[in-house]
């Protein structure tokens, strides 16, 4: 195409393009790369990432370890900048937004809790007064602070908890604390990266079911990192991450008569790349150049293999 500054053509040609990519998805990655550098070396955490997630989705994101699940997290909760690409969350432009802007986005857009229960909470503070210091933070009154925190940790099964420090609570408890922080300010997303990694299964099951009722409840769209199998069954869409890049998406729903279908998928990017599973690579010893054909309604991959 040829270069052109003349408005009207250029208007004409996005018009051609149809709607922007992502236009309603409450989160949208486009190309999304992030690139650390320590000691004169690079490593690419994130190589062109594409992801799309709707308003009140509840997603669960999976992926060996190293595979930049939580490079990823920490940019759409506004903690770590891209260095290339597009990344917006509820509206709002991760890559040109001022630190002024950062700052409310983390104080009030987007909720986060993390792996290590020490890291979620103070501790010094009680469990109601955890709750309550975003909200200080945010300028809001005494009695509505303590009305909402007491609704909070109420609704997580974690009434019983709100004058006792985080060293009095269990493993679980304080994971459920950390979500009532998270949405103390009504953020419209909570992140939260492998918030049952330390956990036994019972526990997990349990923080898990809190996070799924922030998502019903409050509404907030939810994405959480996580290693356990039994968590990314219990979601409609689970996203694999594999080398910086999403890879596969494995979507679970009820049939009228109560029985689960999971429908297994790989992502398409924009430009036409998908990324084959490492098991269907190794069974028929894909490498380097495949021969594809297109029939009237799939593609077809075949190795490259002289005909003996
Ligand atoms: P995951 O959470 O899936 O285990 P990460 O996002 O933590 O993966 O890491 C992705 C890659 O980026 C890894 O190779 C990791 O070593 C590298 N990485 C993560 N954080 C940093 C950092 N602060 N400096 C340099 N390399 C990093
Ligand atoms: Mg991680």
């Amino acid at each position: 195409m040829t270069e052109t500054t003349d408005l009207a053509e250029l208007e004409r040609r996005a018009a051609e393009r149809g709607p922007v990519y992502g236009e309603g998805a409450h989160i949208v990655c486009d190309n999304l790369v992030r690139i650390y550098k320590t000691d004169g070396i690079e490593v690419v955490a994130l190589q062109g990432l594409d992801l799309l997630i709707d308003p009140g989705e509840l997603v669960a994101i999976v992926g060996a370890s190293g595979s930049g699940k939580s490079t990823l997290l920490n940019i759409l909760s506004g903690l770590d900048v891209p260095t290339a690409g597009v990344a917006r969350v509820a509206g709002s432009d991760l890559l040109t937004m001022a630190s002024k802007e950062r700052l409310e986005f983390r104080r009030e857009k987007v909720g986060f809790i993390w792996q290590q229960t020490s890291r979620n909470l103070l501790p010094y503070l009680t469990a109601a007064q955890n709750v309550e210091l975003p909200m200080r933070f945010a300028g809001r009154s005494r009695r509505e602070r303590a009305t909402r925190a007491a609704e909070l940790l109420g609704m997580l099964d974690v009434g019983d908890c709100a004058s006792r420090r985080p060293a009095e609570l269990s493993g679980g408890e304080q994971q459920r604390i950390a979500i009532a922080v998270a949405v103390a300010n009504e953020p419209q997303v909570v992140l939260a990266d492998e918030p049952t990694g330390e956990l036994d299964t019972a526990t997990a099951a349990g923080v898990f079911a809190a996070l799924r009722r922030v998502n019903e409840e409050l509404g907030t769209t939810t994405v959480v990192v996580t290693h356990d199998a039994q968590v990314s069954e219990r979601v409609d869409r689970t996203i694999g991450i594999r080398d910086g890049r999403t890879s596969v998406e494995v979507r679970r729903r009820s049939e009228d008569d109560g029985t689960r279908v999971v429908e297994e998928y790989a992502l398409l990017d924009r430009v036409g790349r998908v990324q084959l599973p490492k098991g269907f690579t190794e069974a028929l010893d894909l490498r380097d150049r495949v021969r594809l054909a297109l029939e009237s309604d799939h593609v077809g991959v075949w190795p490259d293999r002289e005909e003996s």
